[in-house]
């Protein structure tokens, strides 16, 4: 039996599209509100758990170790998850376990995402999730492969674009009691109708926006709750489910890793029937048509009537009887991913607390659920949160929050601020293994290949070596497949791979293909061609146009793209076996790969302080009354106390001259790893009666050498912004 779980804090700053603070600043501003609002302090804080999305948004490699003093974690068990999309409501689910096991009394859990870096758009980080060698290619991006789903998602239940289009009305208009809201406003359905098509069917308005922004929330044990805590909000079952990243090889309509998650959840919970025994429903709502698809995993009604019913009865609004994201969702609130399932997690604490203000759903409510998704169409995260009654309307101190309450300072650019540019230059080289180096063969001799499964007869596409379905069993048995299929879905996409449109005029077509031969819905993902976009149909045929044979190099791209198949043609190729003496695959073959992100990142709070002063030749410090000492270089926190700091006010001055070399290296490489043409002495520095220390580079005349103990001094180097820039020369005296 497990320790029950409650909720007692919770903290966030707004949801911005760019942030001037830093991402471990957004974190820290989000952890001091939500131990403020808990009662408690870091200290009474026994472990720590981070979620945040892929590292490839905020540019930070190992972001849950760089994010680890906002976060509070500093000196505390602490550990990082992520499961993309999916990762803000495993964040509470990844603190329950601590707190359930009996292991710790209080988790804090903190969830931060600061997308902005990632220039010129955020969205062409998620180039970077597909696979290198068979998808990446295609130039794929996020809007495609949800342009694909909601497609099918439409096909299967028979929704259409207007009806989605209610579910961004109602999000959006949700969000205008919202503190954090990005992009809370009153459209109508036209509105959303009216939007840019990106992708067809997905328009600007059925999207959710990149954010920056970060939540914490405490949890404790009951014990903990009881003594601290008018109105703890318990956590009674949570759930979490993946599938595989073969996301071409299933039906895109209904989410059975969401389902799974969810009967996890509520057998924990001991719901057995989720449609009339949960008052409020936090659905993940990236996109409009997903708040729906979700829906249909919650209620478990792979049918989908239920949620049918409901919404044409308008029982998801507010005061309904089943009101869905009464927070105003990721379509409304904002999308920084890994804080936005927090941010659900929070609402159902609002509104079980009886604090959601005029957020607060029109029913007497005391379960709720909140789910979030991601990756490749394979995650699903569910927690169900009820409460023993709420406070009197009026208590607690988040019902009358407004904007003005929340941290967080929006840009318009990030050149209006301290900036430092970075181009990573990263280059790969895959190691394809056996399977799909014969995949990648076939291509180069005109024919696609699969691999059979002797246990559980699938032919698989592309080949694989083992089996996921029959315990990981060797498949050895490999065969040509014919080059025809069946569209499943597709997506008539305006825009490139990082979101800047297409050439006027241009519309490119993505489509799932379910290869002729191969298990059934076993596919690809291709590019359509031949066929203008209007008379693109679920279920026509197609045949793969290839390259001329002296052209194919033994890529995906070797096929041009698919054409629809004449009604009075005829599929010639059938399922052959090859025998492996067939495949030519000594030596596996490697992929060559590059991943093209640049990134623009803040100084922040602090850094911008820093950076000022160093243009004046000076240097400052930040008076910290937890530590009673001063932080260099400025900090607009402390990492032990986690208290905030104002760089200005409690600025102090550091005489420039009083460094020294606490330790230093000598440098070869430059950050992407590419060899230096001369080394370059790195050192770290710091300054008596002060906490904390800066790095640079030594500057070094003929004859000198660094020395740890050695006195320097800053070198004014003007306004120039970045690391490279923080330069230190040893001082005259010691010149001798
Ligand atoms: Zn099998
Ligand atoms: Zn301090």
């Amino acid at each position: 039996m497990s320790n029950r779980v409650a909720v007692i804090g919770a903290g966030m700053t707004k949801f911005v599209r760019r942030a001037k603070e830093t991402p471990g600043e957004l974190a820290a501003q989000a952890v001091q509100m939500a131990l403020a609002d808990a009662g408690l302090t870091i200290d009474d804080i026994d472990a720590v758990c981070l979620g945040t999305a892929p590292d490839a948004f905020d540019g930070v490699h190992m972001n849950g170790e760089h994010l680890i003093a906002g976060a509070g974690a500093v000196g505390k068990p602490y550990l990082r998850h992520f499961v993309g999309g999916g990762t803000g409501v495993f964040s509470p689910i990844h603190g329950w376990m601590h707190v359930a096991s009996g292991k710790y009394k209080t988790c804090l859990v903190v969830a931060e995402e600061k997308m902005s870096p990632c220039v010129p758009h955020p969205a062409g980080a998620f180039l970077t999730i597909f696979d290198h060698t068979t998808e990446q290619p295609l130039e794929l991006t996020l809007l495609h492969i949800f342009g694909i789903e909601m497609c099918r998602f439409m096909h299967i239940y028979g929704y259409s674009e207007r009806d989605l289009a209610e579910i961004s009305v109602l999000c959006k208009g949700n969000a205008l009691h919202h503190p954090a809201a990005q992009v809370a406003e009153k459209i109508t359905v036209k509105d959303v109708l009216s939007s840019p098509v990106l992708s067809w069917p997905v328009k600007r308005r059925d999207i959710s926006p990149t954010s920056d922004g970060a939540v914490a929330i405490v949890l404790c044990n009951e014990r903990v709750a009881r003594t601290h805590s008018k109105a703890p909000v318990f956590i009674d079952g949570v759930g979490f489910r993946l599938e595989t990243a073969y996301w071409c090889t299933r039906d895109l309509a209904y989410p059975n890793y969401v389902a799974m998650a969810a009967q996890d959840a509520y057998a924990m919970a001991g719901i057995t029937k989720p449609d009339t025994e949960i008052d409020i429903y936090e659905p993940y709502d990236p996109f409009n048509y997903k708040a729906l698809h979700h829906m249909n995993a919650l209620l478990l009604d792979k049918s989908g009537r239920k949620v049918r019913e409901l919404f044409d009865a308008g029982a998801f609004a507010r005061d309904g009887s089943h009101p869905i994201c009464p927070s105003g969702g990721a379509l409304g609130v904002g999308n920084p991913i890994a804080a936005t399932g927090l941010m659900k997690i929070a609402e159902l604490y609002f509104q079980l607390s009886g604090q959601a203000g005029k957020r607060q759903v029109a029913k007497s409510a005391h379960r709720g659920v909140a789910q979030a998704w991601g990756d490749l169409m394979q995650v699903g995260t569910v927690v169900v949160m009820s409460s023993e009654g709420a406070l009197p309307s009026g208590h607690g101190r988040w019902g009358a929050m407004t904007a003005k309450d929340l941290p967080a300072t929006p840009l318009k650019q990030v050149q209006d601020v301290p900036h430092i540019a970075y181009k990573p230059d990263l280059r790969y080289s895959y190691d394809n293994g056996y399977a799909l180096t014969s995949y990648l063969e076939g291509f180069k001799q005109g024919a696609l290949r699969g691999s059979r499964c002797t246990g559980c007869g699938r032919i698989m596409i592309p080949p694989r070596s083992f089996c996921e379905l029959c315990n990981l069993q060797p498949v050895h048995d490999y065969c040509e497949l014919p080059d025809t299929g069946t569209v499943q879905t597709y997506t008539l996409s305006h825009v490139n791979w990082d979101s800047s449109p297409l050439p006027r005029g241009r519309v490119d077509v993505f489509a799932v293909i379910a290869i002729d031969g191969a298990a059934p819905e076993m596919g690809l993902v291709h590019r359509l061609g031949e066929v203008s976009a209007k008379d693109v149909k679920i279920g026509m045929k197609v045949r793969a146009v290839w390259k001329d044979a002296k052209d194919r190099e033994g890529s995906v791209l070797d096929i041009k793209y698919f054409r629809p198949l004449g009604t009075r043609e005829r599929n010639l190729r059938t399922v052959k076996p090859i025998k492996p003496a067939e495949i030519d695959a000594a030596s596996a073959k490697s992929f060559p790969g590059r991943i093209p992100m640049e990134y623009l990142y803040t100084a922040g709070l602090g850094g911008s302080r820093f950076y000022a002063d160093l243009a004046k030749g000076r240097l400052s410090g930040t008076w910290c009354s937890h530590c009673e000492a001063v932080h260099v270089p400025p900090t607009a926190f402390c990492e032990f106390g986690m208290v905030l700091l104002d760089v200005d006010k409690q600025a102090r001055a550091v005489n420039v001259a009083s460094g020294v070399v606490l330790s230093f290296t000598e440098v070869h490489e430059d950050r992407s790893g590419h060899l230096l043409d001369a080394p370059v002495v790195v050192a770290q520095v710091g300054y008596p009666g002060t906490v904390g220390s800066l790095f640079g580079v030594l500057e070094l005349r003929k004859g000198q050498a660094a020395q740890v103990g050695a006195a320097v001094e800053l070198v004014p180097t003007g306004k120039k912004v970045g690391p490279e820039h923080v330069k230190f020369r040893l001082k005259a005296a010691r010149r001798k």
